[in-house]
C-alpha cells in the first residue's frame, strides 16, 4: 500500500514555511477533531495521518530526511524517534504532544486547558490462541469469538459539572511560601471530562455491555509459544470519547506427533531397518509444508543427520527459513525367533559386519554440516 504524501496530507506545497506548515496542520485538526465527529473512523484517521503528518513537517531534521527519502526515512527500527509504536499514532499522543496546538482554539471545556484532558482508555482483553506447527510455519488467520465491553446505544454523556470538562481538579492552598496551586485529576468523571447523561437499562455504570463479536487475527509465521500479539483497539472500548483497550493474544503451540521444533529448525526422527541401512531406502516424511520424499544411501549409518534446506519455520523477522533436520536411526529388533537369531548368528561370524569406522564417521561435526541434497 503507498503511504500517503506528508503534503498532501496537510495540503500544503513543497515549499511551505513552518508558519504555513502549522496554520494547515491547525486546520486540518480542527476539522477532523474527534469531538466534532463523534464516532467516525474516517475522520479519526484523518486526524491521526495528519499528526504524523505534522510530527515529521514540524521537525526540520526529520522534514529534511523526509524530503530526501520520502516515507522510507522512517522504516524499519521501529519507527520515528518521537515514539511512535508499529506504525502510525495513538491519540493520547497526539494530544500530549500537539495539545497547544488547539490552545485558543475554538474547543472550549473539551480542550481548552492545552490538551490536558485525560483520554480515558479502556481496558485490555487477553485470549490465548493455540495453533499447530502447520499453522505457524504458513502463517494463519483466526476468526476467534471475543466478549468485550462496548459502548451500549442510547447512552449519551454530558460534560462533568465537577470540573467543567477539562478533568482536572485545581487547588490553591495559602501557605507560608505563598500561593499554591496543585491539580489532581478529577474523581468524579476519573479525568475524562464526561459523565453519563442517560444511559438504556442493560448497560453498566460506565454506559457500557457486553458484545460477543468475532475479531479476525492475522498471525504471521514464525511465532513462538509465549509471544503475545497485539490488536490494537479490539480490548474492551472506554465510555464518552475515550479509546478502546486493546486485545493481547497470547500463542500457544500444540505439540506435533512427528517433528520437534528448536528455534526455526525442525526436528524429525526417522527409523530404518537394518537391511535399508545396508542397502539404501526410500522414505516418505511430513513437514510443515506436506510429505516428503527423501532418499537414504545404502550404507548409511545410524545418527547421521539429513538437512533439508527451507523446510523448517520462516523466521518471525521475515528473513529466511529455518531447516528440517532428519535424525537416522537405525533400528535394533527387540526379539527374534529361532530362525532370525542362527541368521544373525551367522552374520556375526563374518569380518564384514565388524564396525570399523572412519574419522568421518566419528565426527559429530560432519553430521551436522552433511546435507541432503
Ligand atoms: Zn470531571
Amino acid at each position: 500500500m503507498m503511504k500517503e504524501d506528508f503534503y498532501d496530507i496537510l495540503g500544503v506545497s513543497k515549499n511551505a514555511t513552518e508558519a504555513e506548515i502549522k496554520k494547515a496542520y491547525r486546520k486540518k485538526a480542527i476539522e477532523y477533531h474527534p469531538d466534532k465527529n463523534p464516532g467516525d473512523a474516517t475522520a479519526e484517521e484523518k486526524f491521526k495521518k495528519a499528526a504524523e503528518a505534522y510530527e515529521v513537517l514540524s521537525d526540520a531534521d526529520k522534514k529534511a530526511r523526509y524530503d530526501q527519502f520520502g516515507h522510507q526515512a522512517f522504516e524499519g527500527g521501529g519507527g520515528f524517534g518521537g515514539g511512535f509504536g508499529g506504525g502510525g499514532m495513538n491519540m493520547d499522543d497526539i494530544f500530549s504532544q500537539f495539545g497547544d496546538i488547539f490552545g485558543g482554539g475554538g474547543f472550549g471545556g473539551g480542550f481548552g486547558g492545552g490538551g490536558r484532558q485525560r483520554r480515558v482508555k479502556g481496558s485490555n482483553l487477553r485470549i490465548r490462541v493455540k495453533l499447530t506447527l502447520e499453522e505457524i510455519a504458513n502463517g494463519v488467520e483466526k476468526k476467534i469469538k471475543v466478549k468485550r465491553k462496548v459502548q451500549a446505544p442510547g447512552t449519551t454523556y454530558k460534560t462533568c459539572s465537577t470540573c467543567n470538562g477539562s478533568g482536572q481538579m485545581t487547588r490553591i492552598t495559602n501557605t507560608i511560601l505563598g500561593r499554591m496551586q496543585t491539580s489532581t485529576t478529577c474523581s468524579t468523571c476519573g479525568g475524562a471530562g464526561q459523565v453519563i447523561d442517560k444511559k438504556p437499562t442493560d448497560a453498566d455504570g460506565q454506559g457500557l455491555k457486553v458484545s460477543e463479536e468475532t475479531v479476525s487475527i492475522k498471525i504471521p509465521a514464525g511465532v513462538e509459544d509465549g509471544m503475545q500479539l497485539k490488536v490494537s483497539g479490539k480490548g474492551n472500548e472506554a465510555p464518552g470519547n475515550g479509546v478502546a483497550g486493546d486485545l493481547l493474544v497470547a500463542i500457544e503451540e500444540l505439540d506435533h506427533t512427528e517433528l520437534q521444533r528448536e528455534g526455526d529448525n525442525l526436528h524429525y526422527d526417522l527409523y530404518i531397518s537394518f537391511s535399508e541401512a545396508a542397502l539404501g531406502a526410500s522414505r516418505e516424511i511430513d513437514t510443515v509444508s506436506g510429505k516428503v520424499r527423501i532418499k537414504i544411501e545404502e550404507g548409511v549409518q545410524s545418527g547421521k543427520i539429513l538437512r533439508l534446506r527451507g523446510k523448517g519455520i520462516p523466521s518471525i523477522n521475515g528473513y529466511g527459513k529455518g531447516d528440517l533436520l532428519v535424525h537416522v536411526n537405525v533400528w535394533t529388533p527387540k526379539t527374534l525367533n529361532k530362525e532370525q537369531r542362527e541368521f544373525f548368528e551367522r552374520m556375526a561370524q563374518d569380518d564384514h559386519f565388524k564396525p570399523s569406522p572412519d574419522s568421518k564417521d566419528k565426527s559429530f561435526f560432519e553430521k551436522v554440516k552433511d546435507m541432503f541434497s
